[in-house]
């Protein structure tokens, strides 16, 4: 592993931060910890931390000595020092001197002791921080250290690599027993430059930043090199059929039998010549179930993943069938491990959903599932660790990690414990939405408002840099589709699909306005307004019952339909004829598909300013009309105005409502011509 220290990229940070009166040691801290936090193979999403010991003025001028160490909730990648919350040395020092603390007594006293009452919560690992003398202190997960720790004889093999330069400590739980024993194994021998924390990680500490992550950087390199001696070959591959099914006709299939108290998860997947290798080894039940590389993965990941059937090329019933079969067994299993570890504990535990976090499918990757997107993000980056690790670990023997009991003890964490039922989701959280003509004042308005309601939303539009602009505000999926392409169309959903899973609200909403009289238009002009203004709802909604029905989790398909189905204009056949046709076509979608929970329902909107009712055509009708712009915008039964963001609302209360269906619902101010009889 490369050492990135820069004497030059150090002074800039001491430089930098000394305008914010932060101090040197705190400046060093910030840089080295992102040097650490930049790189995957030692951290990921959170993982690790580090502190220096320093000293800050507190309230009364005077010089506190403090340990500034990784706030929970920061990534060290792009840490600050507000995300390095100080909390005072002496007391944290004196806790040595007790025999027990219960993990919430810890969080307190530190706690108490920050200089800023409002910093984050100090790391859980403060206390070790805090015993040990060293003015710099970094902690890393290392990949190549746990592929040499997470042995059956991974101490022996740490031993006769690192020899005296390290210490080694067995397996704790984070908290005061294991801050003591490491206290322990230092003082035994303070030559040491650092320790292994077995199955778990690896500190390395010194008087400078730059020793501290110097040592940490070259002791990883000697695991790493370790590990490339003498690799065997690991997985051999299980017989898998010759073709497998798509991801985008496996996810839904995974996502609708993944429901669990009709909460349901997003998806992210993942493939590549590693993952593969993994998943489609002969004995995957075996190596893929041991655990997680570092105990704390297991709050995102579960111990075990789901191993799915191999999916064959139009098996798709059998691979349901098959798959309900494992998930039936996998959640008794964590049923029973739930009850087995939580017959020991003195406070009994609430039981976590018994659904998996990863799904592993052999022949074609895997899934991290999460309850949005950033969740389901980082299960799947850390399934790609573990992989890492558990490949590294097999070339050189068999990988073995904590016991099944130490494992539940970090997944039932009384500090984790006490997170559940707080915060409340979002409306539409867990949910996937697509939203064409996704760029249009309409459109965007739309896809604005159902990530607001916590939904994940993809926005489809002919213009693919908007369609991207667009999905960046939320961090959406920006993708560029023209709907009147049904290949097109095929392949967007099937993107969609890819990225989260599946889909459960789709907004209909591309169209366009051709003008003529109906009996002299031309056949094109009349054709060209069907291919977008009906056929191109009809293929989407075709896609979107496609996906929900394989889901087997209902689903919501709104249509923009305009007034002019119901309200036709004079001289405007061409665009009224087929938004009728949509109306139809909107009830015809809830007649076929309500027995499987699939809503249809329509908007019908009028005089909204956006890509069909541009500034000129307002200024033309309110001048034939002898009327103000604002008066022609306003001249409805209510009067007011009606904004992009008023049919928005309209989309987003029809996909929450549960019992609506075939409706058209009228966002126009009041247009008595316009309603329905
Ligand atoms: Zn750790």
């Amino acid at each position: 592993m490369k050492n990135l220290w820069s004497d030059r990229e150090a002074r800039s940070f001491v430089r930098r931060y000394a305008k914010e009166r932060v101090n040197r040691d705190r400046a060093l801290r910030v840089y080295t910890s992102r040097l650490l936090g930049g790189e995957p193979a030692l951290v990921l999403h959170g993982g690790g931390n580090t502190s220096v010991k320093t000293t800050m003025k507190d309230v009364m001028g005077q010089n506190i000595e403090v340990l500034c160490v990784k706030g929970s909730g920061w990534d060290m990648a792009a840490i600050e020092p507000e995300g390095l919350p100080a909390v005072r040395l002496g007391p944290l020092r004196e806790m040595v001197k007790l025999k027990r603390l219960s993990d919430e007594d810890m969080v307190n006293a530190q706690r108490v002791n920050l200089l800023d009452s409002t910093a984050p919560n100090p790391s859980v690992e403060t206390l070790l921080h805090a015993f040990l003398p060293h003015k710099f202190i970094d902690h890393t997960h290392a990949n190549a250290v746990l592929s040499l720790t997470d042995q059956k004889d991974g101490e022996a093999l740490c031993r006769r690599l690192f020899g005296k330069k390290m210490g080694y400590v067995p397996y704790i739980i984070p908290g005061l027993d294991l801050s003591r024993k490491t206290l322990q194994v230092y003082e035994a021998d303070p030559s040491v430059q650092g320790l292994i924390l077995l199955k778990h990680g690896i500190f390395t500490f010194g008087d400078t930043a730059k020793q501290a992550y110097s040592r940490m950087i070259g002791m990883v390199t000697l695991a790493e090199l370790r590990l490339k001696k003498g690799r065997k070959k690991v997985f051999t591959a299980a017989k898998l059929p010759q073709k497998t099914t798509a991801v985008a006709d496996i996810a839904p299939v995974l996502r609708g039998l993944t429901r669990y108290g009709g909460k349901r998860l997003i998806f992210d997947f993942r493939g590549g010549a590693k993952v593969l290798n993994f998943v489609n080894g002969k004995d995957i039940r075996r190596y893929a179930c041991q655990g997680t590389a570092t105990p704390d993965h297991v709050i995102r990941t579960k111990q075990k993943p789901l191993i799915t059937p191999a999916p064959e090329t139009g098996g798709l019933n059998a691979f349901r069938k098959g798959t309900a079969r494992a998930l039936d067994r996998y959640v008794k299993d964590y049923q029973a491990y739930f009850k087995r570890n939580n017959r020991r504990q003195k406070i009994k535990r609430t039981e976590l959903d018994p659904m998996p976090r990863v799904i592993m499918v052999p022949g074609l990757g895997l899934f991290g599932l999460g309850a949005d997107a950033k969740a389901a993000r980082i299960t799947a980056d850390l399934a790609e660790t573990n992989i890492e690790v558990i490949t590294a670990a097999e070339c050189l023997g068999a990988y073995k990690v904590i016991s099944e009991a130490d494992t539940f003890d970090i997944e039932y964490w009384s500090l984790e414990q006490a997170k559940l039922g707080k915060g409340s989701e979002k409306p539409l959280a867990r949910h996937v939405s697509v939203v064409t003509g996704g760029c249009s004042g309409i459109g965007a308005a739309t896809a604005r408002a159902l990530a607001a309601e916590g939904s994940e939303v993809a926005v489809l539009d002919q213009d693919e840099k908007a369609a991207l602009a667009v999905a960046a505000e939320f961090g959406g999926l920006g993708l560029a589709c023209d709907v009147t392409d049904s290949r097109a169309v095929r392949r967007a959903f099937d993107q969609v699909v890819k990225k989260y899973g599946g889909v459960d609200i789709v907004v209909s909403n591309a169209g366009a306005a051709w003008p003529g009289t109906i009996g002299e238009v031309p056949d094109k002009v009349l054709r060209d307004s069907f291919e977008l203004n009906f056929f191109a709802h009809q293929s989407v909604a075709q896609n979107a019952v496609r996906v929900m029905v394989a889901q087997g989790t209902g689903g919501c398909l709104l249509f923009n339909t305009s007034k002019q189905a119901v309200n036709p204009s004079k001289d405007f056949g061409p665009y009224g004829l087929p938004k009728a046709a949509t109306m139809a076509l909107m009830r015809q979608y809830a007649l076929d598909y309500g027995h499987l929970g699939i809503k249809s329902n329509a908007v019908n909107a009028d005089r909204i300013r956006s890509g069909l009712l541009t500034d000129d055509m307002v200024k033309a009708r309110a001048r034939a009309r002898g009327l103000s712009q604002s008066d022609y915008m306003s001249g409805n039964l209510l009067g007011r105005e009606v904004t992009a963001e008023d049919v928005a609302k309209v989309f987003v209360d029809l996909a929450r409502s549960t019992k609506t269906t075939a409706a058209i619902v009228t966002v126009d101010g009041g247009n008595i011509a316009a309603a329905l009889r």
